[in-house]
């Protein structure tokens, strides 16, 4: 931590602050400016307290860290890009991957005429949420265990991956018995008594980015489960909540870029909750693929208009090779296969 005193703090008070610095436990390193004295505090907060306190201190300027918040997560880390596996598919290996499926799981009847639609597309990671964290609690929340059953039923007749949401702590088992990888939506991407228990059932996990998280507190969310033992993150960037209603969320395609340089995970990208309408989902792929995106979420439902959640944000399953279509050149022109 670096301890910035205010220009033309009096040497008795710079002394007062290096003693505080030294009772916390930390080795204080004084550099004197012409106006500005700063003292930086060698030493890992982790074993000691916080620095912070310093902040109340009548001379002190400003308490600033050295270190990034995550460490794990960042490239100083690991220079290599993680390839992060979901089920025999790999993500963030230079090849660019597709995820699809339905908002929801509302039938086996829905489920298999997805599924059907997206492998002969050529794809094989389904998603669909069995547990739905909706904006009202009287709206449809999902079936549950028997959405379970369901994707199971998908696995086992079409051989794809699965990946769905966990809404909260006493699912993770019977979703993880199913599920190739673990969502973590928008909503709890900074629940971490959920990331903490997440980690611990050896599954990847898609970290969806919270809707007001800084792109610092989104990779400190993904530290979070790497220090818990889960080191297979793939970051998923699905649009923030900002002034701007045209769109359901703002796609920021600039965390897409940020999150690829400041991590060596993987970084998704969800047009379909970021654009909130079917049509704007293409160009908004478009763009997160041209900032540098690994793959694409996207969601896809046989029949929209009757889509229990989401419907206006869902492309017909039947159009889903068409969206491939539209956005391959993109996904060639970033250099990826
Ligand atoms: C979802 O993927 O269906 C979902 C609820 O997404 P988010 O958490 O990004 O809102
Ligand atoms: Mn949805």
């Amino acid at each position: 931590m670096i301890i910035v005193l205010k220009p033309n703090t009096p040497e008795a008070k710079i002394d007062e602050v290096t003693e505080i610095v030294k009772k916390l436990g930390y080795e204080p390193k004084i550099i004197k400016g012409t106006e500005h004295t700063v003292i930086g505090a060698v030493g890992d907060e982790h074993f000691h307290q916080s620095l912070e306190r310093l902040k109340n201190y009548p001379y002190v300027q400003n308490v600033l860290p050295i270190q990034k918040p995550y460490k794990l997560a960042s490239r100083e880390f690991s220079s290599k890009n993680t390839i992060v596996k979901i089920g025999k598919e790999s993500v963030g290996g230079g090849e660019f991957r597709f995820i699809a499926g339905p908002c929801a799981v509302e039938s086996y009847e829905q489920m298999h005429a997805a599924t059907k639609d997206i492998v002969e597309a050529g794809v094989n990671i389904v998603r669909g949420g069995a547990y739905k964290p909706r904006t009202s609690p009287y709206a449809f929340q999902g079936l549950g265990e028997k959405g379970l059953e369901i994707l199971k039923a998908m696995k086992d007749e079409f051989g794809v991956a699965i990946i769905t949401e966990v809404v909260g702590v006493t699912h993770i088992e019977k979703v993880a018995a199913v599920a190739d990888c673990l969502q973590i939506g928008a909503r709890n991407c900074q629940n971490y008594h959920l990331l903490e228990m997440v980690s611990k059932v050896d599954r990847p996990v898609l970290l969806k980015r919270g809707m007001s998280t800084t792109i610092s507190e989104w990779l400190s969310a993904a530290e979070y489960l790497v220090v818990n033992g889960c080191p297979n993150v793939i970051l998923c960037e699905r649009g923030i909540r900002t002034f701007e209603t045209a769109t359901r969320s703002t796609l920021d395609v600039g965390a897409v870029a940020v999150a690829k340089q400041e991590s060596h995970f993987p970084v998704m990208i969800d047009p379909s909750h970021a654009a909130g309408k079917v049509n704007l989902v293409t160009p908004l792929a478009c763009a997160g693929i041209a900032a540098g995106a690994d793959g694409v979420i996207v969601e896809v439902h046989p029949d929209p208009v009757s889509a229990f959640s989401d419907a206006a944000q869902q492309i017909k399953s039947s159009e889903f090779a068409d969206f491939i279509k539209s956005v391959m050149p993109f996904v060639k022109a970033a250099k990826k296969k």
